[in-house]
């Protein structure tokens, strides 16, 4: 079994052997440069073919060496045992149907969409018989965009989380179980309903928080903007990182996660209130055991190694393009 080792760089070294013969991503945005990446430092596919509809991304691929091949044309998946889809939450029901008469037979399909309903019920009526999906949600990204901001490492030590339809093939999922944990990623494998529900608290609504608060603070008239930016450090500052977030991608991430972000904002509207209450009626006692239960949380986060302990989240402003993490 092949180990990490620093000698070769912090994912491991190379392969003995790919997982994968032929590999096509299709959309080469952060995480579809990032996969290519990770491939390439781990030999984790034999051929890569790098795909995105717009000509001037492919040819920054080529001048950034991301893939073997690379092209506009979603034909260039034919041949390819293992396709992986990098688009937005929204466009996965055009680009199935206009992939779908390449795809050979036995190919997998995945993707590494934020919310994984909404995406099997796009693909599944396109795939031809013989064909697996075994969707894919690496919960690891920045708030930055495009084939620049891929990096190798962003993977490591994050989740990806896996749903299979039920019936879906054994040997496929284990394929792709493997692909992310050479990309250096621990992967568990839920339901789709379930991911939803618990991606609409951890990841969903507190970026809807992050944009609601960011607009709210800029609509102030009392507040000038200049001290929003000059006294942003008290924790707003965060909130702005988040809310820099690609608006596409977030655009569609609640339009295809309706009811689950719906479900979650209804009890935080609850939980809001108790606190408003608390504040109102000088109920110190209530807001400290909350408090006291939250720094909790975010403990047992370090302790999993899901963050760093250290001021200012730990970031790693020089040496990545991504520094903190954002992740959907
Ligand atoms: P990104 O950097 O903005 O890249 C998106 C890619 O999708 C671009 O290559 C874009 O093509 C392509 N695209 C957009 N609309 C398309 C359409 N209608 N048809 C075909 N291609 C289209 O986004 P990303 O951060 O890599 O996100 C990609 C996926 O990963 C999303 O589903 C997102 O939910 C998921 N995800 C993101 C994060 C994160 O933190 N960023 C984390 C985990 C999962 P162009 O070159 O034409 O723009």
């Amino acid at each position: 079994m092949i180990q990490d080792n620093e000698a070769s760089g912090p994912l491991g070294p190379p392969l003995e052997a790919p997982i994968v013969r032929r590999l096509a991503v299709v959309g080469i945005g952060l995480i579809g440069s990032s996969i290519i990446h990770a491939c390439r430092a781990r030999r984790i596919a034999g051929h890569v073919v790098a795909i995105d509809r717009d000509p001037a991304v492919v040819g920054r691929c080529r001048a950034l060496g991301l893939g073997d091949e690379q092209t506009t044309d979603i034909a260039g998946i034919a041949g390819c045992d293992l396709v992986v889809l990098c688009i937005p939450v929204g466009a996965f029901a055009e680009v199935a149907a206009a992939m779908a008469p390449h795809l050979k037979p036995g190919a997998i399909v995945s993707d590494v969409g934020s919310v994984k309903g909404s995406i099997i019920a796009q693909i599944s009526p396109h795939l031809p018989a013989g064909v697996h999906l075994v969707p894919a949600h690496p919960v690891a990204g920045t708030e930055y965009s495009g084939p620049d901001a891929g990096f190798a490492t962003l993977f490591q030590r994050r989740w990806c989380i896996l749903t299979p339809p039920e019936g879906t093939d054994a040997a496929a999922t284990g394929l792709v179980d493997r692909f992310w944990h050479a990309m250096g990623a621990d992967v568990e494998v839920m339901t789709a309903e379930h991911h939803d529900r618990v991606l609409a608290i951890t990841s969903h609504v507190p970026h809807l928080i992050a944009y609601n608060i960011v607009g709210t603070a800029a609509d102030l008239e009392t507040v000038t903007e200049s001290e929003v930016i000059k006294f942003s450090a008290g924790g707003f500052r965060d909130f702005t990182r988040i809310a820099a977030s690609d608006p596409t991608m977030w655009r569609d991430i609640f339009l295809h996660n309706r009811e689950a972000v719906l479900e979650m904002l209804g009890r935080l509207n609850e939980d809001v209130a108790i606190l408003a209450r608390a504040i109102r009626w000088g109920d110190g006692e209530t807001l400290f055991r909350l408090f006291t239960r939250t720094r909790a949380i975010r403990r047992g986060i370090i302790d999993q190694g899901q963050d760093a302990a250290e001021p200012d989240f730990g970031r790693r402003h020089a040496e990545q393009p991504g520094g903190g993490k954002a992740e959907a």
